[in-house]
């Protein structure tokens, strides 16, 4: 039998790692020397920065899928078969199926789950927009809205540091179009000292809030939600009343990395530079389950994804790892008003971001459509 890869987590980091293998190495896998194996737990693709837009009617649910088939190379194996169990000493994984899959290199890309559940109210009172299913909630309750306070709130850590930004600048829009921007209290809140994590997002926030009338509290991280009174209490001990909660709840790895005893929190140590699991030289990590310093992003996933795929051929070929990533990240920020701006940053190198345009507007609404490509190995 030939070399085998095996892939888990058919989202966008196990998708571009899949393809870009199959475009690397044809040769190897049409003739059997090497298998590549892509296991997922669904047929579809979705693509998560859509939700985004799901609740101010912008998007349909529709136009953001695709079968999970149709983007990838004919070459890859794709399996739908939810995998339990992950025995690195055994180099196998077994599913729920009992189906056991050998490997000699893997590659981890089990992504990252919002967790409501952990913040004792939160599910009953809260809205959120990091599911299909809560995003189109809340599109419901903003339909029915007429008006009231809005607050928004994060948990930590959360996939895509610069949504809370984004989805508050866009209600603020969404408000405004509607005609009941006056009859409403927009009240942002934000777990650090500041309005992002990020200075000079925090920098460039702070007049653009003031403009548009956004009151705000930092150093707020949700403790519970009192679904009777509608109150959300922080864990610094203050309180804030709402009409409509919009949260971005906290996040953990995938439950089989949790159940495995992978890594604290779902989050794997993984080596910064060759992306490999610490400790295990012929498993690889990538996404959202790292435990790398830089944001969980989309664009993180497709940047290491470049690197990673050059270190998993070097691996099984019995060499070094060759490459090293070096922290990439690039993420649009929608601002509102048809604007955006972005910010474009490694581990040495913070961002900046430049004054929002409508053409970085355009270039982002473009890429929701070209992510395609980028999955496909391509773009
Ligand atoms: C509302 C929203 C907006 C966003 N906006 C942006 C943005 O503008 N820019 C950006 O760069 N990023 C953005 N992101 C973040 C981006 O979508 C994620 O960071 C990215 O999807 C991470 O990729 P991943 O492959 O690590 O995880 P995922 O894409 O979540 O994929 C993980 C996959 O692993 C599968 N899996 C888990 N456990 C198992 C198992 N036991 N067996 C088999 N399969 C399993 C899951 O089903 C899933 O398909 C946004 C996310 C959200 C929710």
């Amino acid at each position: 039998m030939g070399k085998q890869i095996v892939i888990l987590g058919s989202g966008v980091a196990g998708t571009i790692v899949a393809n870009q293998i199959a475009r690397k190495i044809p040769g190897e896998l049409r003739s059997g020397a090497t298998t590549l194996t892509l296991l997922g737990n669904t047929e579809t693709h979705t693509y998560q920065p859509g939700w985004l837009y799901l609740p101010f009617d912008l998007v349909r649910p529709e136009e953001i899928k695709r079968s999970q088939k149709s983007i990838l190379d004919p070459l890859v194996h794709f399996f739908v078969d939810p995998i339990e169990k992950i025995d690195l000493p055994g180099k196998k994984l077994t599913s729920s199926s009992k189906k056991e899959y050998p490997y000699d290199v893997l590659v981890i890309a089990t992504g990252s789950v919002p967790r409501p559940d952990l913040i004792p109210g939160l599910q009953e009172g809260g809205h959120w927009f990091y599911t299909e299913e809560g995003a189109l909630k809340l599109r419901d309750a903003l339909r029915a809205f007429q008006g009231g306070k809005i607050v928004v709130a994060m948990g930590v850590p959360h996939k895509c540091p610069v949504a809370p930004l984004e989805v508050t600048l866009m209600l603020d829009d969404y408000l405004r179009n509607r005609g009941i921007r006056d009859q409403s209290e927009i009240f942002y809140t934000y777990p650090v000292g500041a309005l992002h994590t990020i200075p000079a997002v925090a920098k460039w926030a702070g007049p653009v809030f003031e403009e548009r009338k956004i009151l705000s509290e930092t150093f707020f991280n949700m403790k519970e939600v009192d679904v009777d009174k509608k109150v959300l209490h922080s864990l610094e001990g203050s309180a804030v009343s709402y009409d409509l909660l919009i949260s971005i709840p906290p996040h953990r790895g995938a439950k089989v990395i949790l159940d495995n005893g992978l890594g604290e929190g779902g989050w794997i140590p993984t080596n910064k530079q060759t992306l490999q699991m610490e400790g295990h030289d012929n498993v690889f990590v990538v996404g959202d389950t790292t435990n790398l310093p830089i944001s969980k992003a989309g664009s993180t996933a497709h940047f290491s994804a470049d690197i990673l795929v050059e270190n998993v051929l070097s691996v099984i070929e019995g060499a070094k790892p060759s490459r090293i990533y070096d922290g990439k990240v690039f993420c649009f920020i929608e601002t509102g008003r048809n604007q955006a701006t972005y910010i474009s940053f490694n581990y040495s190198n913070p961002p900046s971001p430049p004054p929002p345009t409508s053409s970085v507007h355009w270039m982002k609404l473009s890429y929701n459509r070209l992510y395609w490509l980028t999955a496909r190995g391509i773009l």
